[in-house]
């Protein structure tokens, strides 16, 4: 027999044309967002305002199976994909396990993520559409990073608004949105509403990814021919990364291979999303049966201690309401959490698949997902992301349990990118001063607590 090879490219020709939208094959659809003013179900016009209307109209579409990839986003994405897929053979063996490990690699472009993904994409309709200037929100920097790359290319303005202690951890990653040309505010800030009302009430805040997106949103609101772009989270950036699990599968299916188990890092659900499409696919219509575990911080549990409930996207309560796990627009984690995923809720779709009993869910706590990194790199060469590092230690988990079973299953994991900003938090865990935050059930609490007073959310 013939060894898989360690890296396997796919051709240029071989990228797929056209996204994948999951919610065509769901049984039952996601709840629809809510006005929050009236209740009601949001209408695509509504959306308008804040999307562009080609996203806008992605994100409410719930029927079309596919979306033609536009060529120039393919041009794009040509620059960088496909992505390889990599057989884990190092870390097999360090672990002794009987299991066969490969992972999607998408760290392999200058933001150092899949976030460039839906950049590309969201970029290009603005541009389509004549919109001159974007905000957006970026937390750790990834999103920001990948966007303002984006936006250069297509020669659109760009205002980021960076999670405060971003900001003042991660110098650098300002300076990268720098050489792309995007202007970058800490947030929460005294350039808008939703800044100044979080700063009056809390004004020692580190910030959170809920309030940057409050002010993002509103300062695309008020001004003319701008518009908002989210990096995760929405219907149409899953739609976006479902080529991480297109190119995935048609990689496995070369090999003659399929995975058993599906693992990835859930921040607020995007490269997941996109990673398990196909294989989900394959679930909801009956033709296999893979297991899809969802990794996440212990510090910041939306799916495994989070309510299923009505809430805001943001802190500040200005967007429509999504039905999604979620630990309330007001939770803010701790500010010792140095390990991504920092977000309170989770996407809607992918809430809903959890919700249904279609995907599983477990959370670690940072030091061990640092032990994952440290001890990955050191066998496979990639320094990961703290985010990606979560499907590390997920997908380790699982093939040690293989181990114990002696079950030669095939895992498939989604290594979202790289930690080359991530220094400091590898440096506090190297010497030791990197501790580990799990959130009391009472400070959970204080979140739930902020969960908006309605109907909707009479049984939760
Ligand atoms: C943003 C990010 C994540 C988490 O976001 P999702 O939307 O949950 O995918 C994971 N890994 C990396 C490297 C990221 O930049």
């Amino acid at each position: 027999m013939t060894k898989i090879p360690h890296r396997l490219y796919l051709t240029e020709d071989q990228m797929p044309r056209q996204w994948y939208n999951l919610r065509a094959d769901m049984k039952e659809q996601p709840d629809p967002l809510l006005n929050p003013g009236t209740l009601e179900p949001l209408r695509t016009e509504e959306l308008y305002p804040i999307f562009c209307e080609a996203l806008a109209r992605q994100e409410m579409d719930g029927q079309t199976r596919f979306f033609d990839i536009p060529e120039p986003v393919r041009e794009v994405y040509k620059m960088y994909r496909p992505s390889p897929l990599i057989r884990a053979y190092n870390l097999e063996k360090a672990l002794g396990t009987p299991a066969k490990i490969y992972y999607k690699f998408e760290g392999n472009n200058t933001s150092g993520s899949h976030k460039l993904n839906s950049a590309v994409a969201q970029a290009y309709y603005a541009k389509e559409q004549g919109i001159t200037r974007l905000t957006t929100e970026t937390g750790a920097g990834q999103w920001g990073t990948a966007l303002a790359e984006a936006c250069s290319y297509f020669g659109i303005d760009l205002d980021v608004f960076m999670v405060k202690c971003s900001y003042e951890q991660k110098p650098f990653r300002k300076a990268v949105m720098g050489v792309f040309d995007a202007r970058v505010t800490p947030s929460p800030s005294m350039t808008t509403e939703a800044g100044r009302k979080i700063l009056s009430e809390n004004p020692d805040t580190t910030g959170s990814l809920g309030c940057a997106i409050s002010e993002a949103v509103e300062s695309a609101v008020s001004t003319p021919n701008s518009r908002y772009v989210l990096g995760s989270v929405l219907n149409q950036v899953l739609l976006h990364q479902s080529i991480i699990g297109l190119e995935s599968a048609l990689a496995m299916e070369q090999l003659g291979e399929y995975p058993d188990v599906v693992v990835g890092c859930a921040g607020g659900g995007s490269n997941l999303g996109g990673l398990i499409a196909p294989f989900m696919r394959d679930k909801l219509t009956g033709i296999r049966n893979p297991r899809i575990v969802a990794v996440e911080p212990a510090s910041c549990p939306s799916f495994t201690r989070g309510k299923y409930a009505y809430d805001f996207c943001d802190t500040g309560k200005v967007t429509p309401m999504a039905r999604m796990y979620t630990l309330g627009s007001g939770f803010i984690p701790s500010a010792n959490h140095a390990g991504g995923l920092r977000y309170h809720g989770m996407s809607p779709i992918l809430s809903k698949l959890y919700h249904d009993g279609y995907m599983e869910a477990v959370s670690y706590k940072q030091t061990e997902v640092f032990e994952a990194a440290v001890r990955f790199a050191k066998l496979e060469t990639i320094l990961p992301a703290p985010e990606s590092a979560h499907a590390i230690k997920g997908a380790m988990d699982v093939a040690l349990q293989c181990k114990e079973t002696g079950e030669e299953k095939t895992i498939l994991f989604g290594l979202t990118g790289t930690g080359y900003f991530d220094m400091t938090a590898y440096e506090s865990y190297l010497n030791g001063s990197m501790n580990d935050h799990v959130p009391t059930d009472e400070e959970l609490q204080k979140g739930f607590d902020s969960l908006p007073d309605i109907p909707q959310n009479k049984n939760i």
